[in-house]
């Protein structure tokens, strides 16, 4: 099917368009790089040409990092953020982005619960829409949650 071909390449185009348009608007430096990466500090964000789905939701993400809601905080929280603003700025946002925002925040997720330390936002604040995606989700009390970490030995005392 050409016509389809022809249609999916010039959605392709329009999303580097889209990216080049944001960055000129917003003044942030784009360079190539092979990994992506944003610099607050420059005003710069590093990524792959976008060619893709996957390359263009990522330069979402990476100018979501300059853009986004909760960055400086948490990197976890920063993370959700520029997911966040990726997806509500995209031009359209297909499965293969959405498999690529979750991928990448478990990888996150991951992380930090290898280092036992999941930071975890209040419940009710907007970031839980993005990180329950990862599959963590709030905690309910902090009581129950540390209650939960040391139960009290039944049946004996010392
Ligand atoms: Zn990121």
């Amino acid at each position: 099917m050409l016509g389809m071909a022809e249609n999916a390449k010039s959605a392709v185009k329009a999303m580097a368009r889209h990216i080049e348009a944001i960055c000129a608007f917003h003044g942030i430096r784009m360079k190539s790089h092979r990994s992506g990466l944003a610099d607050q500090d420059l005003r710069e964000i590093h990524i792959r040409p976008v060619r893709s789905e996957v390359t263009y939701a990522i330069a979402l993400h990476e100018i979501g990092h300059l853009l986004g809601p909760w960055q400086r905080s948490v990197s976890l929280l920063e993370e959700a953020g520029a997911w966040y603003w990726a997806r509500k700025n995209a031009l359209q946002w297909t499965p293969r982005m959405e498999k690529t925002l979750v991928a990448s925040l478990k990888s996150y997720v991951v992380w930090f619960a290898a280092r036992d330390e999941v930071p975890a936002p209040k419940p009710g604040h907007p970031s839980w829409k993005m990180l329950k995606l990862a599959g963590i989700r709030p905690p309910r009390r902090r009581k129950s949650a540390v209650a939960k970490a040391s139960p009290k030995p039944r049946g004996r005392r010392k």
